[in-house]
């Protein structure tokens, strides 16, 4: 039995009665646990079990990575960002984001940090913010897993960038044209220079800074590349931000 604060980073129905909650623990990293009875009694878990949603859990291991969620008491629902789409669909994506960068069954007090900030930061937002703020979280979600994306030199010969860079999603960094070939697509030094500097910056300070134009979704992508798969908040987030 172990019990710590955890957010809700996804969940699936299961069954007639039960959900499978996906949660990040600073202590744990990303675990899944199995909510009974979390469809079949309202009161049981009263608004703990929401994506985004931190909580005080009680979990108890069981046979397998499925854990058992015993007991979970709502901390911050987030309740503010919950008028507003555009913020809703970002905090569904840091959600994604952090949750699945982070190891099942290890400690991640760092994406667990970051992902508990960004929430704060989204519940005291009056508007959603800027694109620089998107490209930090996206930039220190991949540097906390270890993966941190090279953006102010060239990653083959190490050398300050001159234009044209290229961005290669799935190698993690950008690249002078002459060392890359012609993989990966051309990228704006300024923008690189700007999305190092939403790498360094706390988010605190990221929701109004102004963004180069540029390869917006190159970490989202670079994210993409090393799990192999899409994340699905992404497209949500695209459609609710392009309209
Ligand atoms: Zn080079």
């Amino acid at each position: 039995m172990t019990q710590g604060p955890a957010i809700v980073v996804g969940r699936t129905d299961y069954g007639e009665r039960d959900r499978i909650v996906r949660l990040l623990s600073p202590a744990h990293g990303r675990v899944s646990v199995l909510a009974r009875n979390a469809r079949g009694s309202k009161r049981r878990f009263a608004g703990a079990l929401e994506t985004g949603a931190r909580i005080d859990a009680q979990l108890r291991a069981g046979r397998g990575t499925l854990w058992h969620l015993d007991r979970a008491e709502l901390l911050d629902g987030h309740l503010g960002v919950r008028s507003d789409l555009e913020r809703l669909g970002l905090l569904a994506y840091a959600c994604e984001l952090c949750g699945a960068l982070a190891r099942e069954h290890h400690a991640e007090p760092r994406l667990y940090g970051l992902l508990e900030l960004a929430l704060v930061l989204l519940d005291a937002m009056t508007a959603p913010p800027g694109e620089a703020w998107r490209l930090g979280l996206e930039a220190k979600a991949l540097t906390f897993a270890g993966l941190a994306p090279i953006l102010d030199r060239c990653r083959v010969c190490g050398l300050s960038p001159d234009e044209p860079m290229r961005f290669d999603p799935a190698s993690g960094g950008a690249a002078h044209t002459h060392c890359e070939g012609s993989g990966g697509r051309q990228v704006p030094v300024d923008w690189l220079a700007a999305a190092e500097l939403s790498r360094r910056t706390s988010l605190r300070e990221l929701v109004d800074t102004p963004m180069p134009a540029g390869p917006s979704w190159a970490l989202a992508e670079a994210v993409e590349a090393h799990l192999g798969r899409a994340l699905r908040s992404r497209g949500v987030l695209r459609s609710l931000s392009d309209s």
